[in-house]
C-alpha cells in the first residue's frame, strides 16, 4: 500500500521551562548559561534531610497557561513522585503530576491548509526540571551539571489530533506565541526552554483503532520536528507494507543522517510508582484566585488577528504573521500608532524585516531596534527625506549597528536630494553625456526614458527623488 492510504496520527507532549526567576522548590536563580553547579543548593541537589516549598509562581504561570488554552482549572491537585533513576537526577524521583493535574480539557486552533480544526490539550501539569550530563568527547566519562534540576516546567499534553507534520508545526508555533504572549516561558528553543516529545502513529484510512505510536524525544527545532515527522511515517509505512509490526518504542533522531535511532522500549506507567509526595501540601486554588488570573490575562494572539483584520484591514495572511510573535505584533501597533501608517509599517514586518529575521535565524525578540525607530524610518519615507529603496539600506543598517534612522541617514549622507537646482544639475549631465538614448527616445522608444532616469539615479547614488528626476526628463525631452 502507498502512503497515501495511511492515515497519520500525532500527539505531542511540551515541556515549557517557566520564566520564574527562582526554581520551583528551590530559592536557586533558574538563568541560563552560567558555569556548571553554580545554582545549585542542598535542595535542588538532594541532599538528605531537606524539604521542597513549591513557588507560588509556578503555579500562577500554570493556571496563565491553562486560562489560555481553555482549560479547565482544578482547584484540588497535588504534586506526585515519579520514582527512576538517572545520574542526572539526584533524587532519583521527579516531582511532577500524576491524576490530578492543575490544568485539563483545553484546546487550541490551527489553520491548516484543509481548514481551521481544533486540538485538544488533554492536560498541563507542573513538574521540575532535571540536570544535564555532559558526556566528555574523549569517552572517559560524563559530568553532571545540576544548574537545571529544580527548573520549574510546564508540560503540555495534547490528545493524539493532528494529522500530519503541517498542523503539528502550526499547532507548536500557535502554543509557542500563546506562551510568550502570556508571559510564562521565554520560549527559547535553543536553550532548550520549549521542547516537545513527539508520537507518531499511522493506521489505515477508516479503521477506528490507532495505531502503535513511536515516540521522539526532546525535539527544539521547527525544521528537524517536521523532517523527523515525515521520516518516521515513511518508516513505518514500510515496516506495515513488509508484513511487520511498529513497536512500541523511544527513538532518537539524528539531524545529521536524517534517521531515527532506538533508544529503549517504552515503559509503562506503573514503572515510575507514581505517588503523592508527602513533603508537600495539596494545591487548593478557590474562585478567586482562578478568577483574578483570569482577568490578568493579555489580549491572545487570536483575537489580536480578528481585530488587525478589522481595525487595519490586514490580509489574513499578514495579520497571521504578525501576531504570531508578541513582539512583532507589539511593534506593530506602536509604531503604526506614532507614524500613522499601519499598510506600511504591515509591508516592512511582512517583507523586509521578516526576510532579515529568517535569514540571520534571529528571534523577533532579538530585533535590536524599537517601534519609535521604525515608526521614523516610515515616516522619513512618506516625508520625502529618503527613497524606499535607500530606507531598504538604512533598515539593514538599524539590524546591524542600531541607532536612530535619521542618524544613519546623517552619517552616511542619504538624504534623498530633493532640490531643485541639484536634480536640474543631474539631469543636464546625463542628458548631455547620453546623446543616443536622448535621440532613441524623441524617435518614440519610451524604454530611453528609464535608461537616462537610471543613470541620474546611478550618477547620485541613488539619492535623487525618483518622481522629481522622471519628470525634468520629461520636460527637458519634449
Ligand atoms: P505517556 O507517553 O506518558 O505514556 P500518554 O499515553 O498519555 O502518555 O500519551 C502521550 C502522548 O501520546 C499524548 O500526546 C497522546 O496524544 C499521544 N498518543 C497517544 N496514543 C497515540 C497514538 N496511537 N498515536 C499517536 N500519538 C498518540
Ligand atoms: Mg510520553
Ligand atoms: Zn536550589
Amino acid at each position: 500500500m502507498a502512503r497515501e492510504d495511511y492515515e497519520v496520527v500525532i500527539g505531542l507532549e511540551v515541556h515549557a521551562e517557566l520564566a520564574t526567576k527562582t526554581k520551583i522548590f528551590c530559592s536557586c536563580p533558574t538563568s541560563f548559561g552560567a558555569a556548571p553547579n553554580t545554582h545549585i543548593c542542598p535542595i535542588c541537589t538532594a541532599m538528605p534531610g531537606t524539604l521542597p516549598v513549591l513557588n507560588e509562581k509556578v503555579v500562577e504561570y500554570a493556571v496563565r497557561a491553562g486560562l489560555a488554552t481553555e482549560c479547565t482549572i482544578s482547584q484540588d491537585s497535588k504534586n506526585d513522585r515519579k520514582n527512576y533513576f538517572y545520574p542526572d537526577l539526584p533524587k532519583a524521583y521527579q516531582i511532577s503530576q500524576y491524576d490530578k493535574p492543575l490544568c485539563e480539557h483545553g484546546k487550541i486552533e490551527i489553520d491548516p491548509s484543509t481548514g481551521r480544526k481544533s486540538i485538544g490539550i488533554t492536560r498541563i501539569h507542573i513538574e521540575e526540571d532535571a540536570g544535564k550530563l555532559n558526556h566528555d568527547e574523549f569517552g572517559r566519562g560524563s559530568l553532571v551539571d545540576l544548574n537545571r534540576a529544580g527548573v520549574p516546567l510546564i508540560e503540555i499534553v495534547s490528545e493524539p489530533d493532528l494529522r500530519s507534520s503541517e498542523e503539528v508545526d502550526l499547532y507548536l508555533r500557535k502554543l509557542k506565541s500563546i506562551l510568550e504572549y502570556i508571559e510564562v516561558s521565554d520560549c527559547k528553543m535553543q536553550e532548550g526552554s520549549l521542547r516537545a516529545d513527539v508520537n507518531v502513529s499511522i493506521r489505515k484510512k477508516g479503521a477506528k483503532e490507532y495505531g502503535t505510536r513511536t515516540e521522539m524525544k526532546n525535539m527544539n527545532s521547527f525544521r528537524s520536528i517536521t523532517r523527523a515527522i515525515e521520516y518516521e511515517i515513511d518508516r513505518q509505512v514500510d515496516v506495515i507494507d513488509n508484513g511487520g509490526e511498529v513497536e512500541q518504542e523511544t527513538l532518537r533522531w539524528d539531524e545529521v543522517s536524517g534517521k531515527t535511532f532506538s533508544m529503549r522500549d517504552k515503559e509503562d506507567a506503573q514503572d515510575y510508582r507514581y505517588f503523592p509526595d508527602p513533603d508537600l501540601v495539596a494545591i487548593k486554588l478557590s474562585d478567586e484566585y482562578i478568577e483574578n488570573i483570569r482577568k490578568s490575562l493579555p489580549e491572545l494572539p487570536e483575537s489580536r488577528k480578528q481585530r488587525y483584520l478589522t481595525e487595519y484591514h490586514l490580509s489574513e495572511k499578514d495579520a497571521n504573521i504578525i501576531t504570531s510573535s508578541k513582539y512583532l505584533s507589539d511593534l506593530f501597533e506602536e509604531a503604526s500608532k506614532i507614524c500613522n501608517n499601519p499598510k506600511a509599517v504591515n509591508n516592512w514586518i511582512i517583507s523586509d524585516i521578516s526576510r532579515i529575521l529568517n535569514e540571520t535565524e534571529m528571534e523577533p525578540v532579538a530585533i535590536p531596534f524599537d517601534s519609535k525607530q521604525l515608526a521614523k524610518l516610515v515616516m522619513l519615507i512618506d516625508k520625502g527625506t529618503i527613497s524606499s529603496s535607500i530606507a531598504k539600506k538604512v533598515l539593514v543598517e538599524m539590524f546591524e549597528h542600531p541607532r536612530d534612522p535619521e542618524d544613519i541617514i546623517d552619517e552616511k549622507g542619504w538624504v534623498q536630494i530633493s532640490d531643485e537646482g541639484a536634480i536640474r544639475e543631474v539631469v543636464s549631465k546625463v542628458l548631455e553625456n547620453n546623446p543616443q538614448s536622448v535621440a532613441d527616445y524623441k524617435a518614440g522608444k519610451e524604454k530611453a526614458l528609464g535608461y537616462l532616469v537610471g543613470q541620474a539615479m546611478k550618477e547620485t547614488r541613488g539619492k535623487a527623488n525618483p518622481q522629481m528626476l522622471n519628470q525634468m526628463f520629461k520636460e527637458e525631452l519634449k
